[in-house]
């Protein structure tokens, strides 16, 4: 692992985020409904493969096969008891198709409840858990953590204390899920716009902030908002991983159309705006983070 720290890379260059993992574990067997974290123990070798075709489509940060390994959501599927394990094995399995070159960013998704008073979970409580799936994480390899698909920011800046708490020195990166409430608007699905969610992220210490995912949000939304997100992150770089489009919804499954091409336009508009890391979320796939990694490498010399 002795690649210089993600932080000081970042500053000299831009680098390329990978794509998406569910759809990719979708393809290659895994029903909707099963717990994608089991596979980083039981089907190690397929998830390898999805981290190693990213790596060789250029990407340099893997993320790995962890976004529902909280114990909260791992109670649904019986799985509470295995956080440290599966989270563990999912570090391993991307440390090694990152190889010395690549950095690994421990994923970690919503808790997939709320907090109180909405909810019945209270911050110190998520914040064990989150320190739990955190820990194993970084035993297994992870260089940074990726507290992603955030709506809440009450719950992004418990995500970032946790992981600061394991590790002050780890980078953490967080990136929300945003939808567009009007023509230019941006909102969580909890209601905060752009610059509130960023804001408290940076006030807790988030190294990275930024945009993944989000509902119904075509390729020139994404630029928007990164605009945006520049606009509030100020000095903390931003990073922005599209869905391959906005979705729609065909015999009942989602498809998402945009093309390699398509989101590597997208990709050399964010680099040219300013945002330091790019990948994908939802509908992407290695052909697609090929081309846009070739985007950006063209724009970087
Ligand atoms: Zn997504």
């Amino acid at each position: 692992m002795q690649h210089p720290d993600l932080l000081r890379e970042l500053a000299r260059r831009p680098l390329c985020c990978d794509g998406a993992m569910g759809t990719q574990l979708l393809e290659r067997g895994m029903t909707s409904g099963q717990c994608g974290m089991l596979w980083n123990v039981e089907r190690p070798e397929a998830v390898g493969d999805i981290h190693r075709a990213y790596r060789n489509a250029g990407c340099e940060l893997i993320t790995t096969n962890s976004f529902g390994g909280t114990r909260f959501v791992l109670e649904r599927h019986g799985l509470a008891d295995r956080v440290s394990e599966l989270n563990r094995a999912a570090a391993q399995v991307a440390r090694a198709a990152a190889g010395g070159s690549g950095w690994v960013l421990g994923d970690v998704g919503p808790f997939g409840d709320f907090l109180e008073p909405v909810g019945d979970v209270t911050p110190d409580e998520l914040r064990a858990a989150f320190r739990d799936q955190i820990t194993a994480l970084i035993e297994g390899g992870a260089d940074a953590v990726l507290v992603e698909t955030m709506s809440d920011p009450a719950e992004a800046v418990v995500g970032v204390e946790a992981a600061k708490a394991c590790d002050a020195r780890i980078p953490v990166i967080v990136t929300y899920a945003f939808q567009k409430t009007a023509p230019g608007h941006f909102r969580t699905l909890m209601g905060p716009t752009v610059a509130e969610a960023v804001r408290r992220a940076i006030a807790a210490g988030a190294d990275i902030v930024g945009a993944n995912c989000g509902t119904g949000l075509s390729l020139d939304d994404y630029l928007d908002l990164g605009h945006q997100l520049l606009g509030v992150a100020g000095t903390t770089p931003v990073m922005v991983q599209p869905n391959a489009g906005a979705p729609r919804t065909e015999a009942g499954k989602t498809i998402y159309d945009a093309t390699p091409e398509q989101m590597a336009g997208t990709a050399r508009q964010l680099l040219a705006a300013g945002v330091r890391i790019i990948g994908g979320c939802c509908g992407t796939t290695p052909l697609h983070l090929t081309a846009m990694g070739r985007a950006m490498h063209g724009a970087d010399r």
